[in-house]
Parts: C-alpha cells; sequence; structure tokens
C-alpha cells in the first residue's frame, strides 16, 4: 500500500462537473489500494475575485483579515469534495488548515510553514478515510488564519508529503506536465519526462508557471518526488526529482524567457570605488530587486553601469537612479523598455563547455543582438530586444536538440 498526495489546482476543480472528475480520479487511486491525502485549490478564478473585493473595500487591506477573505475558496472546495466522495460511498473528511494543523509564522498572506503534525492525518488514514485537505491554508501560533502566497496550494500539498513521507506527490494541472519551452510559441516544444530540482527552480523561477517556486524549494530539501500531470487525461506527467547523472548528460533541458523586466543605464560615471554600491543600495533600501547587472569601464576612465528591474518597479527604480546619477556626476540615464530575457537551463552545463557560444552563435546567425549577458552553474540568460523573443526562444530550441527528443548534441 501506498501513500499518495495528489493536489488538484484551480482549473482542475473549477466547476460541479470537474469536482466530480476529481471524485472519480481520487476513488480509482484509493481503490488500487492506496492511503490519500488530496489537496485542493479554490476554483479558478475564485481566489482573484476575492483578492479584487479587498482592494475594492479599501486602499490598504489589512493583511490579517485578507488572509482569513482568501483562503476561504479551499473551504469550498474541499467540501464539495468531500460531500462527493462520502455520496460515492468512500469515507473522506476535509480538513482546513487549522484542523491538520500547518502551523506557518505569522507573515499574512505570504506566511511560511513551520511545522505539520500528521497525529490527526494519521489517524484518519489507518481508518480508512480519505483526507481533503485545504491548500494554500496555514495558522499562525496565536490561531490566525494564514495564507502561503499566491500558488501556494502546491507548497501545501509538497510540505503534506514531506510531513507524512509520502511515496509520491501528484500535482494535478491543466498541462501535461512540464515543458522544454512555451509551447504557445515553440511548436517543438515537448514534455520533460524527468527534471532535477534545481532545473525546475530556474525554470520556474523564470516564467514556467506551473509549480510555485517555493513548492520546489520544499521538495529538494525533504526529498519529495514531485510528479506533475494533467488531471484531464492518463499520460505521465514531469518527474522532478533529486538529480542523477543521466540528468548530467543532457545539456540543455529547457528554455525560457521572460518580458517582465527593463534596463536602467546610467552612462559615463566617473570610475571610482563605491559608485556600484552607491547606485544599488537606494534601490534595495526601497526593496526593489535588481536582477542582471553590467559594467563597462573606459580607458578615460568612465564606466558605465547597466542593470535589469522589474517592470513594475521601473517607474520607482528609475526615480530613485536619476537622483543617484547626479549625485555621483554620471553624464546620462537610459532606459529601454522593451527588452526580454532569454535562458538556457540545464545541468549539463556544468560538465560540457561551449554551450554558451553555441547560445550566442545561434543568436548572432540570426542578426539577434544581445544587450547583457548572465551565468550561473546551469542556466545562461542573454537580455535582446523584445521583438525577437518568440524568434530566439524557437531557434535555441532547435540548436539544443530540444524539439526531437532522439536528437540530442553531445
Ligand atoms: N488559490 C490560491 C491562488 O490562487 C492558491 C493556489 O491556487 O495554489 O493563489
Ligand atoms: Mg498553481
Amino acid at each position: 500500500m501506498a501513500l499518495v498526495v495528489q493536489k488538484y489546482g484551480g482549473t482542475s476543480v473549477g466547476d460541479i462537473e470537474r469536482i466530480k472528475n476529481v471524485a472519480r480520479r481520487v476513488a480509482k487511486t484509493y481503490d488500487a489500494g492506496n492511503q490519500l491525502v488530496v489537496v485542493l485549490s479554490a476554483m479558478s478564478g475564485e481566489t482573484n475575485k476575492l483578492v479584487a473585493f479587498a482592494n475594492e473595500i479599501c486602499e490598504f487591506p489589512d493583511t490579517r483579515e485578507y488572509d482569513v477573505l482568501v483562503s476561504s475558496g479551499e473551504q469550498v472546495t474541499v467540501a464539495l469534495l468531500a460531500m462527493c466522495l462520502k455520496s460515492m460511498g468512500y469515507k473522506a473528511k476535509s480538513y482546513l488548515g487549522h484542523q491538520v494543523p500547518i502551523v506557518t509564522d505569522s507573515a499574512f498572506s505570504k506566511a511560511r510553514i513551520e511545522k505539520i503534525s500528521e497525529k490527526n492525518m494519521r489517524q484518519d488514514l489507518a481508518d480508512g478515510t480519505i483526507i481533503v485537505a485545504a491548500g494554500f491554508q496555514g495558522v499562525d501560533r496565536t490561531g490566525n488564519i494564514t495564507t502561503l502566497g499566491r500558488g501556494g496550494s502546491d507548497t501545501s500539498a509538497v510540505a503534506l508529503a514531506a510531513a507524512l513521507k509520502a511515496d509520491v506527490c501528484e500535482i494535478y494541472t491543466d498541462v501535461d506536465g512540464v515543458y522544454t519551452t512555451d509551447p504557445n510559441i515553440c511548436e517543438g516544444a515537448r514534455k520533460i519526462d524527468r527534471i532535477s530540482y534545481d532545473e525546475m527552480l530556474e525554470l520556474a523561477s523564470l516564467g514556467a508557471k506551473v509549480l510555485q517556486i517555493r513548492s520546489v524549494q520544499f521538495a529538494k530539501k525533504f526529498n519529495v518526488n514531485v510528479h506533475v500531470r494533467s488531471s484531464f487525461n492518463d499520460n505521465k506527467g514531469t518527474l522532478v526529482t533529486k538529480e542523477d547523472s543521466e540528468m548530467e548528460s543532457i545539456l540543455v533541458s529547457g528554455i525560457t524567457y521572460a518580458k517582465d523586466e527593463t534596463k536602467i543605464a546610467v552612462m559615463r560615471v566617473p570610475d571610482k570605488p563605491g559608485i556600484a554600491a552607491r547606485l544599488l543600495s537606494p534601490l534595495s533600501e526601497a526593496n526593489i530587486s535588481v536582477d542582471m547587472i553590467v559594467q563597462n569601464v573606459s580607458e578615460d576612465g568612465y564606466t558605465d553601469f547597466t542593470f535589469t528591474v522589474s517592470k513594475a518597479d521601473f517607474k520607482k527604480a528609475l526615480l530613485i537612479t536619476r537622483e543617484a546619477a547626479e549625485e555621483i556626476n554620471a553624464k546620462d540615464v537610459l532606459t529601454d523598455e522593451s527588452i526580454s530575457k532569454v535562458s538556457i537551463v540545464g545541468l549539463g552545463m556544468r560538465s560540457h563547455a561551449g554551450v554558451a557560444t553555441k547560445m550566442f552563435d545561434t543568436l548572432a546567425h540570426e542578426g539577434i543582438n544581445i544587450q547583457m549577458i548572465s551565468t550561473s552553474e546551469i542556466k545562461i540568460s542573454v537580455v535582446i530586444d523584445a521583438k525577437y523573443t518568440e524568434l530566439a526562444v524557437r531557434v535555441l530550441h532547435n540548436a539544443f536538440g530540444l524539439s526531437n527528443k532522439d536528437v540530442q548534441p553531445e
């Protein structure tokens, strides 16, 4: 007998028919002889609606009450699924966050899980009961309802799987798994069968929206096998798991892009120690995170200092930078709001030289100019003109042999 945690996302429980469909899938897993914990999101669109209500009622909604409000969507779905399973003759029981309990810190709207007690759940599981747990919710040490941040029910599921030492954590969603790139812009995109936690973290943080980043960090920490798959068919999905030697043989596992960044360049700053700190510390004080940074020093003693910030932070960042630039006698501040970041991710880069060159050659061949570059052990990102994003993704996808599973370049 295996202990299985299954999480169903918003579209999978989006209406009554779909909840009935989930009940049938749950019943099938249970009938196959498994113990089962089911974690649910709110119906799709529901959390957005609640967030909008909060923002309508006042300008700065109190965060404690915000969590009471937005956590309610999950209460609806767990009750409905538990009812449905019971009406089908199964033993089932809904659990809200505080009933597990999933204890978190008190950082409302972005709480972190501190402890999960398994006692209540173990008893019910031993008794043959299917547990239907609300995702996204927790409770702090003084009994306040908390939530784990948008998309947090993925984290709830992985955390429950870790606490119960489940055999597998299945994340059911509306796509077949994690893709090598966005299928909407690249026809050749294909499903990845297995991917390491670290690669998934890079892909997730770069915009592959299948799993909340924190859930992958959690899975990595506690070694939880996460199987991302569709709730609308029986296809095998993507297994997110610990890395093995086979994964290392693949140069590039995925290509992502982000169009939500902007570039700010501070031109001709007299080159002196402390310039970077002088420019960047007011930004960090304002809670603005800087992503890529490039500094060029010219022979005549001046430096150009360029960095990217998210679109959301752009206006504020520009204002702050203009002020700082003036103080350090920079000649000018230039901006570019139509850039995008394209990244290739793969464990194989660690042990194979020439991946970067191949990326740059491929882009050059298409006449795509690279404005900035950053690298990590398993990722290379470039900033390019936004209008070439799709083209860049497509040619890189081909160049690294991702479009055809059988052709993996050495
Ligand atoms: N319902 C929450 C949200 O929309 C949590 C989740 O779906 O994972 O963010
Ligand atoms: Mg989600």
